[in-house]
């Protein structure tokens, strides 16, 4: 288990305050000018010998990324980063707990990232139906401005940076980095085709960085704390502490922060008492948001929750969103709620993810009742295939993969399903007319 004194997130349960006066006291804005006075190269070199990886899902490296935006500021064309608090994938919570019980952390975070980068503000792009919680990072960034933490002359270093909060309307697509920009600027959240990599050109067409939540909110403590102590924590190449969020079947759901990379049967175990009903009645797992394949019980268990070895069980991190599903779940029919998911959210702009959904998903729910013709679990194979890497953004991976998931490794219960339905005897591997 992570030692207490290893935690980034001190308050992530709201025992104490958010306030400025309360997030001082757990160390957030102490010595930030300090912090800063290395310059920009050598706070992107510190986050990239951290090993810090992208939280929001990709798992790109932080300081990598950082390291892509102009090293010489034109105010013609002014740097921005944009933090993404879009959180709408099904499962995921995390950056929500942050905002709501440490909102300084992510505004110290996007200040020091902001500089890194020489960008001259942040926009943090919070969800729509986050109501509460932006009202608390609108507050918060105040308190900020009027301490004179951000804002002119920010911290007392000579450098300008304000933070802007924008709430979102409510749509998925618009948790797609390009999408999320074209919603700033006031367009309909349609993702981009790249290149031009928002590096090059994103927001009002200037270098744009687009950071998750955690990804900002995390470096401050990286810095005080050292890289290598960050580094020290996990395995290689999947480094430092993670927010992980469990729901579903599990004897108590959590959001909890834990090294990178500890075993499934262990988060589980020492954090929510277990799977509901005993480690038996485990069915399978969606371990990183709804957009990543599931991952049956047997391979799961012993599994160290990192990008590389559920990347090796042909799943992913993805957010760190842990769906545990027992085996009174319907499989199919959860897998095909999430294909209805994907349809209702796809933004329409390309033909493979537009057609391909709706698609899926009607196929999904006759495979739920029964009703398809056996041929038409490899047709939707099939068409996973012709959806997946053929269009403008992820989404239409995103609902290509949990179907995938489920055939590969649920496929005689969707088999048998069918035989049933048709008054056919099943047989291993053989359907045969009864
Ligand atoms: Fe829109 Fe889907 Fe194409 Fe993404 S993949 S751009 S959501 S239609």
């Amino acid at each position: 288990m992570l030692a207490d004194k290893d935690r980034i997130f001190t308050n992530l349960y709201g025992f104490q305050p958010w306030n400025l006066d309360a997030a001082k006291k757990r160390g957030d804005w102490a010595d930030t000018k300090d912090l800063m006075s290395v310059g920009p190269d050598a706070l992107i070199d510190a986050v990239k010998a951290s090993g810090l990886r992208g939280r929001g899902g990709a798992g790109f490296p932080t300081g990598m990324k950082w390291s892509f935006m102009p090293k010489t500021p034109n105010p013609d064309r002014p740097s921005y980063l944009v933090v993404n608090a879009d959180e709408s994938e099904p499962g995921s919570c995390k950056d929500r707990e942050i905002i709501r019980h440490d909102p300084h952390k992510l505004i110290e975070g996007a200040l020091i990232a902001g500089f890194a980068m020489r960008a001259r503000a942040a926009f943090i792009y919070i969800r729509g139906e986050y109501i509460a919680e932006a009202k608390v990072l609108m507050a918060a960034v105040q308190e900020a401005y009027a301490a004179g933490l951000i804002g002119r002359n920010a911290c007392g270093t000579g450098y300008d940076f304000d933070v802007v909060v924008h709430r979102g309307g409510g749509a998925y697509i618009c948790g797609e980095e390009t999408a999320m920009i074209e919603s700033l600027e006031g367009k309909k959240g349609q993702p981009r085709l790249k290149p031009p990599f928002p590096a090059g050109a994103g927001l009002y067409g200037n270098p744009t960085t687009v950071n998750n939540v955690e990804s900002i909110a995390v470096v401050p403590t990286i810095l005080r704390r050292s890289p290598e102590w960050f580094a020290a924590i996990g395995r290689p190449k999947n480094e430092g502490t993670k927010l992980f969020q469990i729901s579903g079947h599990v004897n108590r759901p959590c959001v909890v922060e834990e090294a990178m990379s500890i075993p499934f049967r262990q988060l589980i175990d020492e954090h929510c008492g277990g799977i509901r009903g005993g480690w038996d009645n485990l069915l399978a797992v969606i371990p990183g948001g709804s957009s990543v394949p599931l991952v049956p019980a047997h391979q799961i268990m012993d599994c160290p929750m990192d990008f590389d070895a559920l990347r090796d069980l042909k799943s992913g991190l993805g957010t760190a969103a842990i769906i545990v599903m027992d085996k009174s779940t319907d499989i199919v029919r959860a897998i095909a709620r999430l294909s209805y998911f994907y349809k209702h959210e796809s933004c329409g702009q390309c033909t493979p993810c537009r057609e391909g959904t709706g698609w899926m998903w009607r196929v999904m729910e006759r495979l739920v009742t029964g009703d398809a013709e056996p041929h038409e679990i490899d047709m939707l194979l099939e068409v996973t295939t012709q959806v997946e890497g053929h269009t403008i953004c992820a989404l239409g991976d995103a609902a290509a993969w949990p179907i995938q998931g489920l055939i590969r490794h649920f496929r005689p219960e969707v088999e048998a399903r069918i035989a049933r339905r048709k008054g056919f005897v099943q047989v291993p591997g053989l359907a045969v007319a009864a």
